[in-house]
């Protein structure tokens, strides 16, 4: 039997996510490139996105897509700028990368010679984010012209953009329009069309709700909208109830039931992390202590209890403590107790091997 803490992930939901995403961005021609690092690259959901035909599987790190090659169909890309260091590798184990230096893309032309490899290449134009990307105008498109005409062993797929990660940027249509304009230069100087122009992540969905998307956009790469359809009513009051919720759940052991004071004994001065929290004395309760912490879902304040008239009440790195005074149903030693998660828990949970994945198939 395995352990606990257990996520339970269901990969039937995950399944209908990905087709119903598909088909609605299909419906504006445009690619989704499905993004697999916000679960660790998991390879049994990661499948899912070849089966159910996404073109581009992609991830910030190279370790995630490693196990897919040669087992989909699905064209690799790395979403990270290259290191230096990792050149071989992105050029043995992707198809196509996001860059933004001139000195990493003659790094890669190099490489793609020696492993007698054509490599696509997406240039990334910064439009205010912060983050990646070429800033100067003039700098992307001496990029493109680089490429397609000296640089024999990369191919020019196109540009992209990031918004909405560092700077928190919202994808409007005018900054979707700079991106189109960028690439409509560029063509003129080249000469052909560019196949890709890629406008973002899960923030650009809302123009495709709204009916507003630029009609060059034709890629998105999305990852937080397929594992966690909610973000897009929560966070842009877009409805996508044709998508599942509830991909994940967590469930917890409990080691400990006590009645205990709500305030500590004591004299009160630091936690296990450092800080000074402050406690508030509402007597006598009954807590439940679940035998995982911070250390595997990092952020106690995103986790979502689902035990009815309980609350969560604090955690150290491996402990949490739950308030079970008013619980509706008896809860003992050995019982489970489950939460709700979001992305921001799941890239820790997915990460830590103390949390048994189960797969609903
Ligand atoms: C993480 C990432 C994405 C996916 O973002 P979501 O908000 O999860 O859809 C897309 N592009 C790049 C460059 C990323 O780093």
């Amino acid at each position: 039997m395995l352990k606990y803490p257990r996520l339970i992930i269901d990969l039937k939901k995950l399944e209908h996510n990905i087709k119903e995403l598909k088909s609605f961005c299909g419906k504006d021609s445009i690619d989704v490139a499905g993004v697999i690092k916000g679960f660790n690259g998991s390879l049994d959901m990661a499948l899912k996105y070849d089966e159910m035909g996404l073109p581009i599987i992609a991830s910030s790190r190279l370790e995630h897509l490693e196990p897919l090659k040669g087992k989909v169909k699905a064209k690799l890309m790395t979403i990270r700028i290259p290191m230096l260091s990792e050149i071989s590798d992105v050029i043995r184990i992707t198809d196509i990368s996001l860059n933004s230096e001139i000195e990493v893309l003659k790094a890669l032309n190099k490489e793609a010679l020696k492993q007698d490899k054509t490599h696509d290449v997406i240039l990334m134009k910064d439009l205010g984010d912060l983050r990646e990307g070429f800033w100067d105008e003039h700098e992307i498109i001496e990029a493109a012209l680089l490429v397609e005409n000296e640089l024999s062993n990369l191919n020019l797929l196109g540009i992209g953009t990031n918004l909405g990660c560092y700077g928190s940027i919202v994808p409007t249509v005018d900054k979707l329009n700079e991106l189109v304009y960028v690439a409509e230069k560029i063509e003129d100087k080249i000469g052909r069309k560019l196949q890709y122009i890629s406008g973002g992540a899960t923030s650009s969905l809302p123009r495709l709700f709204e009916g507003n998307m630029p009609k060059r956009i034709n890629m998105l790469r999305v990852g937080e909208a397929i594992i966690f359809p909610e973000v897009i009513k929560d966070d842009w009051n877009c409805d996508a109830s044709f998508m599942e919720k509830e991909v994940f759940k967590l469930q917890t052991e409990v080691v400990e039931i006590k009645i205990k004071p709500s305030y500590p004994v004591g004299e009160t001065y630091i936690d296990a992390f450092g800080n000074k929290p402050v406690y508030e004395d509402i007597g006598n309760r009954k807590r439940a202590l679940v035998a995982l912490g911070k250390v595997d879902y990092a952020f106690l304040d995103k986790l979502q209890l689902l035990e009815e008239e309980a609350f969560i009440v604090g955690a150290s790195s491996d402990h949490t403590i739950i308030d079970i005074t008013d619980a509706k149903r008896d809860i003992y030693v050995g019982d489970i107790i489950e939460f709700g998660l979001c992305y921001q828990t799941l890239v820790y949970l997915t990460n830590s091997d103390n949390v048994n994945k189960v797969f609903i198939k």
